[in-house]
């Protein structure tokens, strides 16, 4: 059926010039009756008719949809095997393979508690906890990055706090909504995402109360802190503005549920090693009595066999502990791990410089002994492998600096001068030739 721009309306005329009534094919009525008339080459269609065959079809239409619509899947992190996870961490993460694999497990069960949940029988008796990990290990030894690489390899949201930054309900700085603001924002103000995410809350040991032993003036605001964090532990619905703070009264709470929120709590823990020594040379006569004091005072051997009691003991409440059942210890980086640091991971400082450097039309090369240096000095410093990058990036400024607007050079190689004496670089030309300077 072809419309015609003008419906026709009233009469119209015939082949010999008569006029006739024209009718709607459908309902019979005749032009007068209706408002417009539509024709086609052999039919009319009055405007009463096409909206109801307009309705008919809209009803079959959504029907049909309807039916065919797939449920919109509930968000899901990508879950591979601990195996897999472990292998991913490994192109990230170097060593710590201790920590990887409790990490891996505990991540994985983690997830799969969540299903259960879904798939949950009636009489199941048996409820799978939630397994938030403690980390404990020095400094720039890759706690946070573990816990950040896991979330970016789950496809899930991810977000630090500070324990240290926490206060109990009521006082001036974080509280524990804050957390949850940062995780939603994380999350793009997804609320499902958001209740999947994992939380790294770092300096954990730092709110632990005095240790008994050590004083017996309690640290009071510390074990406050520790309430307030159990809470979102043990999982709690909490109402959560979406701006973060206290500073906008007005805006309208959001409601995240934590039940299924994985937090993962690090630190350092110093002097905790000294505990356990003299807790296991209490138990068992003579063994592990001395603990090595390594440069940082830290002997993560006999820091392998912390307890429960001896985080009590550290200054952690029983509450807390219990929440948190993955325990994990990590090594202190050695020079060949600091080495592997620069060069192995996925994305390895040195392969990052290397990058842009490749962007300016420029080969960067680091001289073994200059990576070498790199390690000697970040050792020196004692904060693992943080220092790394601040090492290499006090050198590389310059040169960066520099590199954009030099002409004709294709090369440019740091040697241990570099590092030690910020000495120039080795600069080639095109023809590989060395240039005196820049
Ligand atoms: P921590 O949380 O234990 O203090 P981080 O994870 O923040 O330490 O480490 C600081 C930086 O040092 C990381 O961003 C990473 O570049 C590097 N780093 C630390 N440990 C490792 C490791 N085991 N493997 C690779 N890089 C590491």
């Amino acid at each position: 059926m072809t419309r015609e721009r003008e419906p026709i309306k009233g009469k119209t005329r015939s082949g010999n010039g008569t006029t006739d009534q024209v009718y709607c094919s459908f309902c019979g009525r005749s032009a007068q009756e209706v408002n417009s008339m539509i024709a086609g080459p052999k039919a009319f269609i009055c405007d009463r008719c096409i909206k109801t065959s307009y309705e008919i079809l809209r009803k079959e239409v959504s029907s049909i949809q309807q039916a065919e619509r797939i449920p919109e899947q509930p968000f899901q992190p990508r879950l591979a095997s601990p195996k897999a996870i472990m292998n991913s961490l490994d192109q990230y993460v170097v060593g710590q393979e201790t920590a990887k694999k409790s990490l891996a497990v505990a991540v994985y069960n983690h997830y799969k508690r969540i299903d259960s949940q879904e798939i949950k029988h009636e009489h199941d008796e048996v409820v799978i906890e939630k397994s938030n990990i403690l980390l404990i290990g020095p400094t720039g030894t890759g706690k946070t990055l573990l816990a950040q690489t896991l979330a970016n390899l789950l496809e899930v949201p991810f977000s630090i706090v500070d324990a240290t930054s926490l206060t109990e309900a009521g006082y001036v700085g974080d509280d524990v909504e804050t957390i949850l603001a940062r995780l939603l924002h994380a999350a793009d103000f997804n609320l499902e995402r958001a209740e999947r995410g994992i939380i790294y809350v770092d300096e954990i040991d730092k709110i632990a109360r005095k240790s008994a032993n050590v004083s017996i003036t309690r640290d009071v605001s510390g074990e406050g802190v520790q309430q307030a964090l159990l809470k979102i532990l043990e999982g709690a619905v909490v109402g959560v503005p979406p701006k973060g703070g206290r500073k906008h009264p007005e805006q309208q709470l959001i409601n995240i549920n934590t039940k299924n929120i994985l937090f993962i709590c690090g630190g350092a823990f110093e002097g905790l090693d000294k505990l356990i020594a003299k807790r296991v040379s209490k138990s068992s006569m003579g063994f592990g009595a001395k603990v090595k004091t390594t440069q940082i005072g830290y002997d993560p051997e006999i820091l392998k066999l912390v307890t429960q009691d001896d985080l009590h003991e550290y200054g952690l409440i029983p509450e807390f502990i219990g929440r948190l059942p993955v325990i994990s210890t990590l090594d202190m980086l050695d020079e060949k791990a600091l080495r592997n640091i620069l060069v192995e991971p996925k994305n390895a400082i040195t392969k990052q410089y290397k990058k842009l450097f490749e962007m300016d039309g420029v080969e960067l090369e680091f001289a073994e002994e200059a990576l070498d240096k790199v390690v000697k000095i970040a050792i020196d410093r004692g904060t693992g492998a943080r220092a790394l990058r601040s090492v290499l990036e006090n050198v590389m400024i310059d040169i960066m600096f520099e590199i954009p607007s030099m002409k004709n050079t294709h090369k440019c190689r740091i040697t241990a001068d570099t590092i030690e004496q910020k000495a120039l670089p080795e600069y080639f030309s095109g023809e590989g030739k060395k240039k005196k300077s820049a």
